[in-house]
């Protein structure tokens, strides 16, 4: 299999792209993780924190979420809202 394709393969197998959920108000949190590190990933801004993302502009996370998607191989965890504060702390220290 061809590097590009392996890393494809990976990302949906494993179910490296997370959605976290934040209860009760539904507040949502996309992550990738990736091979050194977890990413903050968001769909709906078509943003990521990976280094393709920030040098090229190019992601392969977001290229292949619709197709994660389509076959959910997505993982997602619910959080109480409490979370929400140190989750986003630990996210953006590790940006
Ligand atoms: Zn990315």
């Amino acid at each position: 299999m061809a590097p590009e394709l392996k890393k494809i393969d990976l990302l949906l197998s494993e179910k490296r792209i997370k959605l976290h959920i934040f209860e009760p108000s539904q507040r949502n949190i996309w992550t990738v993780v990736g091979t050194e590190k977890e990413y903050w990933f968001d769909p709906d801004l078509d943003f990521c924190s990976c280094p393709g993302y920030y040098f090229n502009n190019k992601c392969y996370h977001l290229d292949n979420f619709p197709l994660a998607m389509s076959q959910n191989q997505i993982e997602s965890t619910t959080f109480s809202d409490d979370e929400y504060g140190p989750f986003i702390g630990s996210l953006l220290s590790e940006l």
